[in-house]
């Protein structure tokens, strides 16, 4: 059966040191209208992300996609909540979540599976400086922004 529900239920493989991994589905990036953009340097980092959270913790930590590409209307609306950064709200016109950057840009919490439980922002702060170029952890809802603004140029 197929259904409309199944839409870009499709797994995303990346090679990490020479092994395919596969944690992430293309959905998980979709913006409200079903959209969805990732760029591999993005995915690549991420599974890295994962890795090593779930390394340090030694348990399963899953991340979870807060928000990816954005449409220039997905802005305006996002704008309209928070605010444009240069009339001092959170979101910035030129933001690399716009589709015109080729899917570099994520929003993201962590959440230890076993007790659901999230991981502090500043350590999932941290470990995304590992592998992102740009990483912003002091949102007041403790999400992660993170993107390849120099590697995906
Ligand atoms: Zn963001």
């Amino acid at each position: 059966m197929t259904t409309i529900q199944q839409r870009n239920d499709i797994p995303l493989l990346t090679m990490l040191e020479g092994e395919g991994v596969s944690h992430f589905k293309l959905r998980e990036f979709e913006n409200r209208d079903g959209l969805a953009m990732i760029h591999p340097a993005t995915l690549t980092a991420l599974e890295m992300v994962r890795r090593d959270l779930n390394t340090r913790y030694d348990e399963t930590v899953w991340i979870l996609i807060t928000d990816a590409v954005r449409t220039r209307a997905d802005q305006e609306r996002l704008a309209a909540r928070l605010g444009w950064t240069d009339e001092g709200g959170l979101v910035a016109r030129r933001s690399r979540h716009l589709t015109t950057f080729g899917g570099i840009a994520v929003d993201l919490v962590a959440v230890v599976a076993r007790t659901r439980t999230r991981a502090p922002q500043a350590v999932v702060g941290d470990v995304c400086r590992r592998y992102f170029d740009f990483v912003k952890d002091d949102y007041r809802d403790g999400h992660v922004h993170a993107d390849m603004r120099v590697h995906a140029r």
